[in-house]
């Protein structure tokens, strides 16, 4: 699916790899008469190929294809009126936080930030009656695991729907549809493009009506993402399953290594049988992903030694490319949080997060043992 939706499907040459169509405009047939797109706001050849495709990966009725991850958030929050409340994880991506809270202040919607492990603070959020949960699992940085298919009923027994953002693991390891989710979000960025070469992202809806509530607005509010990424963004895709693959078996001797190194006081990784997250996990994902963070144990010079010293990763932030990144959320990803509401919920000054992409696991081990022996010295 992946690989073969929409190859050698050109009417016009039987091109194989599905044609670029970069252009604002289509020319009318005559009078009222066009062959199916007018503008390319509404509707693209190449950016409707690669949403039918990832509609299909996600066992959705239909996807928009918006410009970023972020206007992907914001299109399922266009959904909202004034006073309705949207139940978001406490420790939910920084990006998606930064919108919710911003939104909520401008009064158009409220915001209930919650631990959704946690069954009474959900059970309390729910009785408010939202009309929108989102999920986020794994989550960023900490990769706590949140079962989605018993958060998804519990939130429909209420009335309200059910977003999962699901970049952390892509339509290969995790369905939030069969899971019972009504949307599921993507940064396209992240590992459905996995190259690191474009910022896009995608929502899809279980319901062909929501389908096209979302569509309408993308059309509307001028989110849609461009023609030339979608057709990147649809390059990348090609390979989603045997990156993702090649990736997580990376990831899972990368997060054991770590795991016995006596400079790492703990690793965060589902896969590890030791993990909190590990039996949902197993459960309502096929593959625990490459993705994962770990405490260094020391203080932030460690970490300082740790990441300029490390070859093969890149200190960087984003995720899900073919090249490894590392990042330290304290100071990157997580800086706008501030040190407050990091304690609170546990992101400390020595956790590190990795990226795990394709390279060798050999270079990838020899690195994580160098640079752990740099921030060991002194
Ligand atoms: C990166 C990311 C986003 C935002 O996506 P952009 O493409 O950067 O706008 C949203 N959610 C998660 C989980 C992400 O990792």
């Amino acid at each position: 699916m992946a690989a073969s939706n929409g190859v050698a499907a050109d009417r016009a040459f039987k091109a194989v790899a599905p044609p670029l169509y970069l252009t604002s405009t289509f020319a009318f047939e005559g009078y009222e008469r066009n062959l199916g797109h007018e503008y390319t706001r509404t509707s693209n050849p190449t950016r409707d190929l690669l949403a039918e495709t990832l509609a299909k990966l996600e066992g959705g009725a239909g996807a928009v294809v918006t410009s970023s991850g972020m206007a992907a958030v914001d299109l399922v929050l266009s959904t909202l009126r004034p006073r309705d409340l949207v139940v978001a994880p406490h420790d939910c991506y920084g990006g998606t936080q930064r919108l919710l809270a911003a939104r909520c202040d401008r009064e158009q919607f409220d915001v209930a930030f919650v631990d959704l492990g946690d069954e009474a603070a959900l059970a309390t959020a729910l009785r408010r009656k939202p009309k929108l949960v989102l999920i986020e699992t794994p989550s960023n940085p900490l990769m706590r695991v949140i079962d989605i298919r018993a958060v998804a009923e519990r939130a429909r027994e209420t009335g309200a729907k059910t977003a999962v953002d699901n970049t952390f693991l892509s339509p290969a390891l995790q369905q939030p549809i069969a899971l019972g989710a009504d949307f599921v979000i993507h940064s396209t960025t992240k590992y459905i493009n996995g190259h690191s070469d474009v910022v896009g992202g995608a929502v899809i809806a279980a319901a062909s009506a929501d389908a096209e509530v979302l569509r309408t607005w993308a059309n509307i509010a001028g989110t849609t993402g461009a023609p030339f990424d979608a057709h990147l963004t649809l390059r990348g895709l090609r390979t989603l399953f045997p990156r993702v693959e090649y990736q997580q078996a990376n990831a899972m001797i990368i997060a054991g290594f770590l795991a016995q190194h006596p400079l790492v006081a703990a690793v965060h990784y589902p896969g590890l049988e030791t993990d909190p997250g590990h039996a949902i996990a197993s459960a309502q994902q096929s593959g625990f992903g490459a993705m994962l963070s770990f405490e260094l144990k020391g203080d932030v010079d460690a970490v300082r030694r740790f990441v300029e010293a490390v070859e093969v990763f890149t200190l960087a932030e984003s995720l899900g490319g073919v090249e490894s990144l590392v990042a330290h959320p304290a100071t990157m990803t997580h800086s706008g949080m501030g040190a407050e509401s990091r304690r609170a919920v546990g992101i400390t000054d020595s956790l590190i997060r990795l990226s795990i992409g394709l390279e060798a696991q050999a270079d990838l081990l020899a690195d994580l043992d160098r640079a752990l022996a740099a921030a060991e010295v002194r």
